[in-house]
């Protein structure tokens, strides 16, 4: 008989999100050895392996049930399943709920010698992004017809070597903002940290172990594993 594959759980192998998330798991009780090459890390004390993996394949790991378990901001769990959909590939998962971290907001900005009084002034306008669907579908819902310079990261640099005339990325203090000499002027989505899960069913073994994780997680203060699926409170929700 096959062995009853172990509850896979993928988290961000390194960037901000990495440190955060081992942490989070050993304070669920998951014993786990972490070394910078190995990928796939395999409780101690529980039937769990650890993927870790860039943030931004997650949410497609387990949309398309390659693991169970998935945590990353909402960010990215929405721009991938807007590009999911329309590529028409599977974008369904659970919200299990989320973790109280992360927090920050996906915002427009423009130079600070820009005229900006409402969106209007982005009519035309060229603005950089790592987030192409969620701008998308914003300028869409404002009425905007700008056009969308796709770039993988370094965004705030586009303005100063005019590649773009704004740029729509990720902001929670503003510093890096401020330093680029550049304003927030429109919000596009608040994001957190949560954790999702694939739509399919769990072993009983598996589903019993995420509920020991899920219960442990409650009983930390700051991290409520609580709502149950708000999925279509996110913009690129069904
Ligand atoms: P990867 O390179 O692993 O695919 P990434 O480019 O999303 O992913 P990070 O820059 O480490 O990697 O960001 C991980 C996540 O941290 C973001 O998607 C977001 O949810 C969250 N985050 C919280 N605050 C910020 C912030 N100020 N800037 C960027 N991301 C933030």
């Amino acid at each position: 008989m096959e062995p009853d594959p172990h509850l896979r759980i993928a988290i961000q192998k390194s960037g901000r999100l990495s440190d955060v998330c081992q942490h989070l798991l050993w304070k669920a009780g998951i014993n786990l050895l972490f070394s910078e090459r190995t990928l796939v890390v395999t409780s101690s004390n529980h039937p769990i392996d650890v993927v870790r993996v860039r943030n931004s394949d997650i949410p497609s790991l387990v949309m398309e049930g390659n693991v169970d378990i998935g945590v990353t901001g909402e960010n990215m769990l929405c721009e991938k399943r807007l590009q999911r959909l329309e590529r028409n590939q599977k974008a369904g998962y659970t919200t299990l709920g989320y973790l109280g971290f992360g927090q920050c907001r996906l915002s427009i900005a423009v130079p600070t010698n820009f005229a900006f009084t409402d969106l209007s002034c982005l009519q035309g306008c060229r603005i950089a992004t790592s987030y192409p669907m969620l701008l998308k579908q914003y300028l869409h819902l404002h009425d905007v017809h700008a056009d969308i310079v796709p770039l993988t990261g370094s965004v705030e640099v586009a303005p100063s070597i005019g590649m773009a005339d704004a740029i729509c990325d990720l902001v929670s203090t503003g510093a890096t903002l401020t330093s680029n000499h550049l304003v927030e002027v429109a919000q596009v989505m608040r994001s957190q940290v949560l954790m999702i899960k694939h739509l399919g069913k769990l072993s009983d073994r598996n589903a019993h172990t995420l509920s020991a994780i899920l219960k442990r997680l409650n009983g930390i203060s700051g991290q409520a594993v609580t709502s149950p699926d708000h999925a279509h409170h996110l913009p690129g929700s069904a």
